[in-house]
């Protein structure tokens, strides 16, 4: 190398033996090199650059303190202005991400049902009348297909209770749904394990054919039927499915 030549760097005192490989360059300087070895150099520029960020990080800070109102403005002109656009950009996000965005609600529930519960309890007696409004008018508006509903059940359950059947053994079975909902606080209805109204068999309205289920395990039957076994003690035990595949 050229004109190489020995230098000490000021920070570290390093004496090197080629200064040319071991300094950058400074042109105004009467060497034509920085006085500290490139060692000392980066240390020092990632500790300015720490040091200026935190700054930075700090200007900014109290540059929006101090300007809370006029930003505040600026973000609302802002909006204002591009309504039509925020709406829509607001719209295609819930669109595309949905799926992830009902998980999100749903694991929220899950994790505070007992707020989320109370919160709606609150908005139920907050909106009791409103509630009551819409309901009337639902019932109004398809009222003669409840009124159908409730006929065809009624006209069933006569149809099926047959002669011989202890209507207070029954009675005691919607009493024992009535007193599980009341303690639970989950409903409880009365099912019929044979259905009563199935096209291929006719269940009837007595009370060994009646149990006591929650609301959603009922729903979840539906009408359907799945044969079942019941042993000398009384005992039902529904057959599974490998049972009556090969049966
Ligand atoms: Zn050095």
């Amino acid at each position: 190398m050229p004109n190489d030549f020995q230098k000490t760097c000021q920070k570290c005192l390093t004496n090197y033996d080629s200064a040319l490989t071991s300094f950058g360059k400074l042109k105004s300087s009467k060497d034509g090199l920085r006085s500290l070895c490139r060692l000392c150099r980066s240390v020092a520029e990632k500790e300015s650059y720490i040091k200026n960020q935190a700054k930075r990080l700090e200007s900014g800070r109290k540059y929006r303190e101090e300007n809370k109102e006029t930003i505040k403005e600026n973000h609302k002109r802002h909006r204002e202005n591009n309504k039509e656009n925020i709406r829509q950009r607001g719209i295609d996000y819930r669109k595309e991400n949905s799926l992830e965005l009902n998980e999100r609600k749903r694991q929220k529930r899950i994790s505070q049902l007992e707020v989320f519960r109370q919160r709606e309890a609150e908005a139920r007696r907050k909106n009791k009348d409103k509630i009551k409004q819409n309901n009337k008018k639902y019932y109004g508006l398809n009222s003669q297909a409840f009124k159908q509903r409730s006929n065809l059940r009624r006209f069933r359950a006569d149809q099926a209770t047959p002669v011989w059947c202890d209507l207070a053994l029954c009675a005691a079975k919607y009493a024992e749904a009535k007193r599980l909902t009341k303690e639970t606080g989950i409903k409880h209805n009365v099912d019929h394990i044979d259905p009563i109204a199935h096209p291929l068999i006719a269940g009837l309205h007595l009370s060994n054919n009646l149990r006591v289920v929650t609301e959603t395990e009922n729903r979840r039957k539906t009408n359907s039927f799945t044969p079942y076994r019941i042993d000398i003690n009384g005992n039902l035990t529904y057959f599974t499915k490998e049972e009556l595949a090969n049966a």
